[in-house]
């Protein structure tokens, strides 16, 4: 298997791949404020200072729910008018808005300031006020910045953006040692599952970004493998590869077989063979076969569309395709990197009809033309195509669940079967 470092990985011979239509236009999509909503849980001596105007208030805080009995570890510090027309000092506020945050709250330990729409639009330099900050703040909390905006982004991305701006502040690896390190965002319980399988296959140490803590930084270097277990980190893997650390190669694992794969990516990577991972992971293996043997008696042969949002699409289809029976009438995502997306398209049917991008009317048209049993969209669109009678699921849905590995790919493929399941029972 490959490891090189940041190369595409070599297709194999006479592999067929879905060919890619590319489409431009208007374009539907949510903005990267959402990822605070997963990494203000992950990080959990975080905080998240977004710079923004109330649009961006009442986003996150509908995305991400009021908390009547814990203070939140995100706010947004509101661009007034006077901010925006250049008539008062913009870092003068931050700097006072900081201080009162980290007063109140003593058991932050990294503060992220968050650019927003306004405060690119007014050009104010984040990146200068957060090195400020350290400086000001220095020992006590490490302050960083990255931009969330909404302005040619997807949502996903601002995880990306996030993870990125913690790249130069890993420690370095010592020379001479070797680890492997799984980037994106998982819930607690995931980390867990996967580090018992590496740890079944005597795969160690195994990291994960983003950390549980400030404290917990992983370290990296040129004795690194990067697993992504995301495939919307393509900014942060880059930003790895410059510190050294190799990419593998390797499906995304959702589901059994892209869980397989990608633990056997890792394994590869440790001289570790396929059928020892494969024996290692044979209870976990028959537990998910379990759970989906009961939602695929609902998914096979429901037809899927996917408009483009989370750029999870790719993985989410081979897996809906592969192993719970459904026919994939269009897969369309924001983007494609082929670096990180090849091993998934070499396992989705070549025929499969595939579009990077979005002209939004067109796509529509399209959709209504085939009136796919279930359409996998952005929150924006999944009331009017419900009042079309077009079933529809959130994908945003899909990035805030537990959905990788083994024991969670029953519970995947039940998020798909619901919003059938409920199409049933309004026909009753
Ligand atoms: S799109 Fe821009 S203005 Fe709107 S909520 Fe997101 S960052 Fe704020």
């Amino acid at each position: 298997m490959s490891v090189t470092p940041f190369a595409a990985p070599a297709q194999p011979q006479g592999c067929a791949v879905p060919s890619i239509e590319r489409e431009r236009g208007q374009r539907q999509v949510f903005c990267g404020l959402s990822g605070i909503v997963w990494l203000h849980r992950k990080i959990q001596d975080a905080f998240f200072l977004v710079v923004g105007s109330r649009t961006c208030a009442h986003l996150l805080q509908s995305a991400a729910g009021v908390m009547i009995f814990a203070e939140p570890r995100f706010a947004t510090a509101i661009l007034e008018d006077r901010d925006l027309a250049g008539m008062a000092d913009c870092n003068q506020e931050l700097d006072r808005v900081v201080a009162e945050v980290l007063e109140r709250r003593p058991d932050i330990k990294m503060l992220f300031l968050v650019g927003s729409c306004p405060s690119e639009v007014i050009k104010l330099d984040l990146g200068k006020a957060a090195e400020r900050l350290s400086r000001a703040h220095a020992g006590r909390v490490r302050v960083l910045d990255y931009s969330a905006s909404g302005l040619e982004t997807t949502f996903t991305q601002g995880e990306d953006a996030c993870l990125h701006a913690l790249v130069p502040h890993l420690p370095a690896l010592p020379s001479m040692e070797r680890s492997l390190l799984v980037v994106g965002t998982l819930p607690d319980i995931v980390e867990d599952q996967f580090k018992r399988l590496f740890n079944a296959l005597e795969i160690e140490p195994v990291h994960f970004l983003p950390p549980r803590n400030a404290e917990s930084l992983p370290p990296v270097g040129p004795g690194t493998s990067v697993l992504l277990a995301q495939p919307f980190l393509g900014e942060t893997a880059r930003a790895l590869h410059k510190r050294g650390a190799a990419l593998l190669h390797a499906p995304f694992p959702f589901g059994i077989e892209g869980t397989l794969a990608w633990l056997k990516a890792g394994a590869a990577a440790w001289g570790v063979a396929p059928e020892r991972v494969e024996e290692v992971a044979a209870p976990a293996v028959a537990r998910a076969r379990l759970g989906l043997e009961r939602q695929r008696e609902h998914l096979a042969g429901k037809r899927i569309s996917f408009l483009p949002d989370s750029q999870l699409e790719i993985p989410l289809a081979r897996f809906l395709q592969r192993e719970c029976g459904m026919e994939l009438v269009e897969v369309a995502t924001p983007f494609v990197d082929r670096q990180l997306m090849d091993a998934e398209l070499a396992l989705l049917a070549p025929e499969t009809r595939l579009t990077e991008g979005q002209d939004l009317e067109t796509q529509l048209d399209r959709l209504r033309a085939a009136r796919p049993d279930l359409t996998v969209c952005g929150l924006g669109l999944a009331n009017p195509l419900e009042a079309e009678g077009l079933r529809t699921k959130w994908s945003i849905e899909l990035v805030f669940s537990p959905v990788h590995g083994f024991d969670q790919a029953g519970d995947l493929a039940e998020l798909f079967v619901r919003p059938l399941l409920r199409n049933e029972l309004l026909k009753v």
